[in-house]
């Protein structure tokens, strides 16, 4: 990111955008744009308006009119209509923005592919809800009342989301939000400001009123900060590091409005003795090296059985030394770079002080310049303790800190010593140990002889430091809804006025 007084690239050269507020595209009230980098290559690519407090204004009074007005008058069945139409247009188009989704952050395009391919489902799926959301008759103690429920929306939502995966976390939070009935202002990561801003024209095109879905973009923090203090958001729906989570939790939580955070982890993959192994390297790699393991579910502490590790080290680095690193826009490329400069930083002195605190490297160690991308080798670590902090905190890249366990108590103890709690892989062939264990580990998501598969209908999210709340499954819905109880006097006879029920 660079802001417009240090740009060195003529406009020309950039695809501009606009914010797109109220149905509309308007430039920052500031005039001030900043360009957004191509991590492969290095070059700024496209000119994004850098938002401010007022923007927000505009886009929080935008959301608000909508929520009062035609989209707040829509029942289920119109804005099932609505989301389904945007299906059919994303489907057309996911080539088109797995492109632009891998020139902003240098995910593989087999990955974004994947990704863009599948936000149709999404909104499939809780399309097939917005028109379901029932509430319920309760019985009564009383035989001159009716009571029902109403799930209603809870108002404008803010949707702050990071940079490695931008498309499918703002999807995973708008087909629920807009199920439930709300509108929302959309922060995108200043690093990947752009595919919002293309479903921004999705969106529209797909006939949704004005002020339902706004976009605001900003090279920092401000924007989002802003937007999570305004008074007319009343709800946070957040994706990213713990650390900004819990501000935005406490900000949201002085006016009152309420959060949904998914944030980082530190997952562990458990391998038993039994377990297949050629399977377990398979899903070991897709776990930490897919993505650069810039995914908040990456398999980051492999825990392995003392019998078989010496077996499944030489064959997970033999595979993980012929992972194909290059251009993520190639279809062979295996590994693609990180996705910023400061996050090769990261990975960089984590990897650096494992090795000071008497880690090994087996494989890597290193970034990899000579490529001109933002490149960091895939790496394995041997030598690692459960208290070291490569064994403790979330790196986000693409390194593996192994550890070895000797029976399955100690296996669970150690997948639970952390403060996270969003995923883990279990690998065994005894059926009963996989539940077990499944059941044991603290972990909102675990998978079985697999890892990192998700899909709508599926909650997902964590417990800890990994966040709180659920999104996708039937019920992240309710995420986004208040619920009403009301109660009708049948009978028309007057109360004690002084008695309570
Ligand atoms: P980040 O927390 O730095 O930023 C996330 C977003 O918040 C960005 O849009 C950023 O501009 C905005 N932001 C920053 N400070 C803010 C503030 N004070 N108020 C409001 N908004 C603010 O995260 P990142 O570096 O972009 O992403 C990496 C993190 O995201 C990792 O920790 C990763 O584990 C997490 N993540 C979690 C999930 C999940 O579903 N649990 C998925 C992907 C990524």
């Amino acid at each position: 990111m660079t802001t417009e007084t240090t740009t060195t690239v003529s406009p020309v050269e950039l695809t501009s955008y606009e914010l797109y507020v109220d149905g509309s595209w308007i430039p920052s009230h500031s005039g001030q744009t900043y360009d957004t980098t191509n991590p492969f290559d290095g070059t700024p690519w496209a000119r994004v308006p850098e938002g401010d407090d007022v923007d927000v204004d505009r886009a929080v009074a935008a959301a608000t009119a909508a929520q009062e007005g035609e989209w707040g008058s829509f029942t289920g069945f119109e804005r099932a209509t609505l989301m389904r139409r945007l299906a059919t247009i994303l489907e057309r188009d996911a080539g088109e923005l797995a492109q632009l989704e891998t020139r902003d952050n240098g995910k593989l395009i087999r990955e974004t592919s994947a990704q863009t391919k599948a936000l149709a489902q999404w909104l499939n799926y809780f399309a097939g809800i917005a028109d379901k959301l029932e509430g319920e008759v309760i019985p009564s103690d009383r035989s001159n009342f009716l009571i029902y429920t109403r799930h209603e929306p809870v108002g404008v939502v803010a949707a702050i989301v990071p940079w490695n995966s931008p498309l499918s976390l703002l999807m995973w939070k708008l087909a629920p939000l807009w199920a439930a009935g709300c509108t929302v202002v959309v922060k995108p990561s200043g690093y990947t400001p752009v595919t919002a801003l293309e479903l921004a024209k999705r969106v529209h095109e797909a006939g949704f009123p004005a002020g339902v879905f706004n976009v605001l973009t900003s090279s920092g923090s401000s924007v989002g900060k802003a937007l999570v203090a305004h008074h007319g958001v009343k709800q946070v729906a957040f994706t990213g590091s713990p650390e900004v989570g819990v501000k935005i939790a406490q900000s949201a939580a002085e006016h009152f409005a309420r959060s949904l955070l998914e944030l980082g982890g530190k997952s562990a993959q458990i391998v038993f003795a039994d377990a297949d192994l050629d399977e377990a390297v398979n899903g070991l790699i897709a776990g930490i090296f897919a993505a650069s393991g810039q995914t908040c579910v990456a398999g980051s502490r492999l825990i392995v059985h003392r019998s078989i590790y010496d077996e499944l080290l030489k064959r997970l680095a033999a595979r993980v030394r012929t992972i194909k690193l290059g251009d993520p826009l190639a279809p062979e490329t295996e590994m693609g770079p990180l996705a910023n400069q400061a996050q090769l930083a990261t990975v960089s002195g984590f990897v650096d002080r494992a090795v000071s605190d008497g880690a090994s490297v087996l494989v890597g160690g290193k970034s990899d310049p000579e490529r001109g991308g933002l490149f960091y080798q895939p790496t394995i670590l041997t030598d690692v303790t459960p208290e070291m902090e490569v064994a403790q905190l979330e790196i986000f890249g693409p390194v593996l800190s192994t550890m070895v366990f000797d029976d399955e108590a100690e296996a669970i103890r150690m997948a639970n010593a952390t403060v996270f709690g969003l995923a883990a892989g279990v690998w065994t062939t005894d059926i009963r140990k996989g539940h077990r264990v499944a059941h044991a580990v603290r972990a909102g998501n675990v998978w079985v002889n697999s890892y990192r598969v998700v899909a709508p209908n599926v909650p997902f999210g964590g417990s800890g430091a990994s966040g709180w709340g659920r999104e996708s499954g039937i019920d992240s819905v309710k995420e986004y809804t208040v619920t009403k109880a009301i109660w009708i006097e049948l009978s028309g006879e007057t109360r004690d006025p002084f008695r309570l029920g």
